[in-house]
């Protein structure tokens, strides 16, 4: 199996032919059919198995082939990562991948300025990556419109309820489309994430490694 056989079209192929990677690990080979379909996803797998591309490759592939002209301001894409290391590794490949479209990545964690994050997130952005709690506080300061997301990336489910962000994403989630597509990532699937997933994906696919 390749990246080409998978679906993924040339700027998409030409980033990871940049990095390097010669085959799709079992994670992407599974899950990247699905992402590019439209489908729903909950997917078990564990950091270093190649879940960020997994999920990172078929969605920026859906976000250049609907591009939207006017672009809204915020956002087409919203990955929720429980860390700030995460949310940066993530933007880091998020960046690398979408290197030849025209795709926009940025990110907001705590522990940085609010106010540089609003200056960011002003100036346009495609795929947004951030902590819950920290996007909590743009939204309730009315920075961020978040009714335009197509696609939603929940990262290290688990961890984001053993770090106690369960009211946070409750928030968030009221306001995103209803009709979007919505990814779940974790690397346990305790019961917590499985009331989780049953409320908040619609017939997902699901794939384990
Ligand atoms: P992740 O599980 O997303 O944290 O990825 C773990 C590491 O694997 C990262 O350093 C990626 O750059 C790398 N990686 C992801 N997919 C591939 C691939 N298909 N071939 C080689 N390396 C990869």
């Amino acid at each position: 199996m390749t990246f080409e056989t998978l679906g993924l079209s040339q700027p998409v192929l030409q980033a990871l032919e940049l990095k390097g990677y010669g085959q799709p690990t079992p994670i992407q080979e599974q899950s990247i059919p699905y992402v590019l379909d439209g489908r729903d996803l909950l997917g078990i797998a564990q950091t270093g198995t190649g879940k960020t591309a997994a999920f990172m490759l078929p969605s920026i592939d859906r976000l250049i082939a609907s591009d939207k002209r006017p672009k809204p301001r915020c956002c087409r894409m919203l990955v929720l990562a429980p860390t700030r290391e995460l949310a940066g590794q993530i933007a880091e490949s998020a960046r690398e991948y979408g290197q030849f479209s025209h795709l926009k990545v940025v990110t907001v964690f705590g522990g940085t300025s609010v106010n540089k994050n609003r200056q960011d997130v002003a100036r346009g952005v495609d795929i947004l990556i951030a902590t819950p709690g920290r996007l909590v506080d743009l939204t309730e300061q009315n920075a961020l419109d978040l009714s335009q997301v197509e696609i939603l990336v929940l990262d290290e489910a688990d961890q984001m309820m053993d770090l106690g962000f369960i009211h946070a994403l409750r928030a968030i989630v009221r306001l995103l489309p209803k009709q979007r597509q919505t990814l779940f990532f974790s690397a346990t699937m305790p019961n917590a994430i499985k009331q989780l997933a049953g409320q908040y994906l619609t017939d997902p696919a699901q794939v384990s490694v």
